[in-house]
């Protein structure tokens, strides 16, 4: 009888258990960047992070006014906004939002990482980044409270050394440093400004970002310097 009980009890307990384990598990995925434009490098690594974190779905946030990117003009933020629109919109994992274009003032990870939380109610949020972006989080705004509630993914990112982002993070908490999680993507070589450089001295970008993006760059003349 003591027995039954026993098996009855553990047996409640761990159904409890996987269902709280389930909710757990919700997680969803911040892709946060200037998008200027947005390439084949970001989406990328939206996808592998998706597929490897079991993320349910990944909001890719365009920057409004980057804190860290003073030193040249950047595209207007809702034409930022409808290229990374554009990009995403064959995959249904994917969604944009222009919560940093309509916040006023400088863009910081820590208010939009809130903001998305507050929407969420449970759900982990992953933020993810390139390896280079990583590195540089320490000079974020209130990055120990950003690494208390949100975890980060840093994608590899060719010309990036994970133990170079590891050495540059060296004064984080141990604790802190444990929600900061490294991800392998196919290396492309891509970045925004060899697509904006290749742009000014009129070579090609075909292949290197989605052709609906391309074409909104030859329709509405951006980067044209
Ligand atoms: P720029 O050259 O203007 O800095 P970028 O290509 O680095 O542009 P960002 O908008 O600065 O693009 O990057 C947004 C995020 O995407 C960052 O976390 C960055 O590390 C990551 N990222 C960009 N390109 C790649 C890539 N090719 N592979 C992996 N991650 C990338
Ligand atoms: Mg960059």
């Amino acid at each position: 009888m003591t027995f039954c009980l026993a098996f009855l009890l553990t047996t409640l307990y761990n159904c409890f258990m996987s269902k709280e384990a389930i909710i757990k598990r919700r997680r969803l995925g911040i892709m946060g960047g200037t998008f200027d434009p947005i390439h084949y490098g970001h989406l990328v690594a939206a996808e592998g992070a998706r597929y490897e974190f079991n993320l349910e779905k990944v909001i890719f946030v365009p920057a409004g006014r980057p804190p860290h990117k003073p030193n040249y003009k950047i595209t207007d933020p809702w034409q930022r906004f409808a290229m990374t629109s554009l990009a995403v919109q064959s995959n249904p994992f994917f969604e944009v939002l222009p919560l940093e274009v309509e916040r006023p003032g400088p863009s910081y990870a820590i208010d939009t990482v809130q903001e998305i939380a507050l929407l969420h109610p449970g759900m982990q949020v992953y933020f993810i980044t390139g390896a280079d972006a990583v590195s540089e989080i320490l000079t974020w705004k209130n990055t120990e409270q950003l690494l208390t509630i949100c975890h980060f993914i840093a994608a590899t990112r060719p010309g990036y050394r994970m133990d170079d982002m590891w050495k540059k993070l060296k004064l984080l908490p141990v604790e802190l440093k444990d929600n900061i999680h490294c991800m392998e993507v196919p290396a492309l070589a891509i970045s925004s400004s060899d697509i904006r450089q290749r742009l000014r001295e009129g070579r090609p970008i075909k292949y290197l970002l989605p052709e609906l993006v391309e074409e909104y760059i030859t329709k509405n003349k951006i980067y044209r310097y």
